[in-house]
């Protein structure tokens, strides 16, 4: 049997898949699956029959068949391990799952383990509880901070634990939806328990062993611990189990200002908690440009968040409940009490449990599982994808790997990581968006660099929604004016990094997005704004940048 997708329009409904389904039965072929969603039509013909019988089946129920492909590299996909899986992965996330869905498409027989809960970090205890609940803080603020005349708002006491339920919900829902349903939807084989490898071939769970043609270790990553004498007996909280709290803490200390630290500081000061925000580091988001991490760290401080820099962790202890941090900074100590405690300094791939050298797979200084380009660790069998690698740690990173294993685990193509443009968001209010160089990357790079900055208060979406604290930042290529970075603290920034994601990825010059039409009071009209600050002053321009 070959198999092969064939293009199809003119499908609007279920009843036209039907329909394209007997006919492409009545010529002989097999494992039909067609989607008018997509305009697809995969099925498989035995040698015997022409891909030309095909068209004319399809052509005879009056849809218009296009070009009908042979699938790429079927003789290459690794296939039907008489016995095992043709692969089986370790972990539910979104690594896994994408890589699970892309394998059964191409008709792999796929296992999948997962020792916790189905879906993993993002849907469970990551970007969406996490999301849900900042956008119910963002509300609270605003109720509380009303900037408009005329309006009557306020904003009584939070009840915690009633929206915590309600995001729960949501989770239910949503991993249900995303994740759970599709495992029998795809049939794919849920095993339920802690994997680890006994050899090269086979993976133990619960005493049973499992043999596959391929691995992928999808395990994701935890919170780490940093190095602080005290903290191994104190109840802190990571990012799991704040997210679970069912009151308002008086006061929240945070140790560690990443994303992570920075969401959920920003959440918890919106529901009502004074937070203290502190990092051994002397600049606020020291990766970034100078002007966003100057910008971010005057924003919050004007929200009311204390934000402390250059410290030395000394220990931590409880005493009763409370929980002090004892500090020094520029040489003179401090203690920090609060009710709770948030560790927040990063996190540790899953690798212990999985017994790795039994399978020869190498790991890292951090214990990430080390890959090449094709997503393939030193054993040839087994891939990773995701936060076990310890690269970028975003789900859509995570399932763009998952889907690159499956094309080459399983597809038998040789695809490669291209992890060159990732772009990033930090979901506070204002939101902070990068994608691309900075320009001091720009510099270290070798680039002659041209930049522009553009503070908020230019853009006519920020002041009309009476809140300018933010800027926009360009870094350009000055020999060709490609854009090689863009940097952006503003409402909504995560939406607009997008179009900048495309500049960057497809080279586009600061003329191309000065050429092209920004729609009028949306805040991604700042990019336009800021490539036209290149050389003119947007203040002293009319309205639409003309
Ligand atoms: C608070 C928070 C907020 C976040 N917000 C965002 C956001 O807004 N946007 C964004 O893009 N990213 C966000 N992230 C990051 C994102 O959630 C992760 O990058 C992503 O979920 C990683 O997916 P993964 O498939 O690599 O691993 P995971 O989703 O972590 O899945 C790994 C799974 O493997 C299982 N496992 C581990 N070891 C074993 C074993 N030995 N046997 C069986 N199973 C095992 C684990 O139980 C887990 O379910 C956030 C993360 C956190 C913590």
């Amino acid at each position: 049997m070959k198999k092969y997708k064939a293009n199809i329009q003119g499908m609007t409904c279920k009843g036209c898949e039907r329909h394209v389904v007997s006919a492409l039965e009545n010529i002989g072929a097999k494992n039909i699956e067609v989607s008018f969603r997509r305009g697809e039509a995969i099925f498989e013909l035995s040698d015997g029959v022409g891909v030309e019988n095909a068209k004319i089946a399809i052509d005879e129920t009056n849809y218009q068949p296009g070009e009908i492909k042979k699938i790429p590299s079927e003789e290459n996909v690794v296939l039907y391990n008489e016995e095992g899986y043709d692969l089986l992965i370790i972990g539910s996330g979104s690594a896994a799952f994408s890589a699970a869905i892309k394998s059964t498409e191409y008709g792999a027989k796929v296992g999948m383990i997962e020792r916790e809960i189905v879906g993993g970090t993002c849907v469970n205890i990551g970007c969406v509880p996490s999301k849900t609940l900042l956008r119910a803080g963002e509300i609270n603020h605003s109720a509380k901070e009303n900037l408009f005349t005329g309006l009557q708002t306020s904003a009584g006491e939070v009840n915690l634990a009633s929206l915590v339920n309600q995001k729960d919900d949501l989770v239910n829902e949503l991993r249900k939806q995303k994740y759970i349903d599709l495992i029998d939807e795809y049939d794919i084989d849920l095993i339920k328990g802690e994997a680890k490898f006994v050899d090269e071939n086979i993976v133990e769970v619960n005493g049973e062993k499992f043999s596959a043609n391929r691995f992928l270790i999808a395990t994701g990553a935890s919170p780490s611990l940093p190095p602080i004498s005290g903290l191994e007996v104190v109840d802190y909280l990571t990012s799991t189990t704040l997210l679970e709290l069912k009151k308002v803490p008086k006061q929240l200390t945070i140790i560690g200002s990443g994303y992570i630290g920075m969401e959920l500081g920003q959440l918890f000061h919106n529901l009502g908690s004074e937070v203290t925000l502190m990092q051994r580091s002397e600049r606020l988001l020291k990766k970034y440009d100078p002007e966003i991490s100057e910008t971010v760290e005057k924003v919050l401080i004007e929200q009311g968040i204390n934000i402390v820099k250059g410290v030395t962790f000394e220990r931590v202890e409880q005493v009763g409940e409370l929980k002090k941090v004892h500090i020094a900074v520029d040489g003179k100590k401090k203690v920090v009490d609060s009710e709770h405690l948030l560790v927040a300094t990063g996190s540790k791939p899953n690798t212990d449990s999985l017994n790795l050298s039994a399978a020869g797979v190498e790991v890292g200084k951090g214990k990430e599982i080390l890959i090449n380009d094709y997503a393939r660790t030193s054993n040839e069998k087994v891939y990773a994808a995701g936060d076990v690698t310890l690269g970028p740690q975003f789900v859509y990173v995570a399932a763009y790997e998952g889907g690159i294993v499956a094309d080459n685990a399983i597809g038998g193509l040789n695809k490669k990581i291209d992890l060159s443009v990732v772009p990033g968001v930090t979901f506070t209010n204002p939101s902070i968006a990068t994608v691309g160089l900075t320009e001091e990357q720009a510099k270290e790079k070798g680039y002659e660099v041209k930049t522009s900055v553009l503070p908020l208060d230019a853009v006519p979406r920020a002041i009309v929604n009476r809140e300018t604290t933010g800027v926009f930042k360009l870094v350009a290529d000055a020999k060709t004016l490609k854009v090689l970075g863009v940097h952006i603290v503003s409402e909504n920034a995560g939406d607009g990094i997008y179009a900048a994601t495309l500049a960057v990825k497809f080279g586009l010059t600061v003329d191309d997005l000065k050429d092209t039409l920004a729609p009028y009071l949306t805040m991604a009209e700042g990019l336009k704004l800021a490539a036209l600050t290149f050389d003119k002053d947007v203040s002293k321009l009319s309205c639409c940048a003309g």
